[in-house]
């Protein structure tokens, strides 16, 4: 399918708008949920019905992962901005995939061919 400099552009734009909300809530980490025992000696979870579950967010800064216990009432929070993430990785690689077509399009557009395209 072909677009036009013009649309490319456009998508460009709305591409860079949703990202920004995107960057604010954005985590970096993988999530896990934890069944715990604790010390008390009679308590339920020696019998097996354990604690939890506990929510952790792991995040690997630089080579060492650090591993983080999710506060009760943050959990929605946490999830939207894992999920955030992912989607600003997934609209920046797409912003990227435009920024090269659009520097194809003006290497091919006159600058150094002598002659314009309309689209790509
Ligand atoms: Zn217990």
């Amino acid at each position: 399918m072909k677009h036009s400099l013009e649309s490319i552009k456009e998508e460009r734009r709305q591409l860079i708008k949703t990202l920004t909300p995107l960057l604010k809530k954005a985590l970096r980490a993988t999530l896990s949920e934890y069944y715990l025992t604790c010390g008390k000696k009679n308590c339920k979870c020696r019998k097996g019905k354990k604690h939890g579950p506990y929510l952790y967010l792991s995040s690997s800064g630089d080579a060492k992962v650090k591993m983080h216990k999710v506060p009760k009432g943050l959990e929605d929070k946490v999830r939207e901005g894992v999920t955030a993430y992912n989607d600003v990785w997934k609209k920046l690689c797409k912003l990227c995939e435009i920024n090269r077509e659009l520097l194809w399009n003006k290497k091919l557009s006159g600058r150094y061919y002598g002659r314009k395209i309309q689209g790509i």
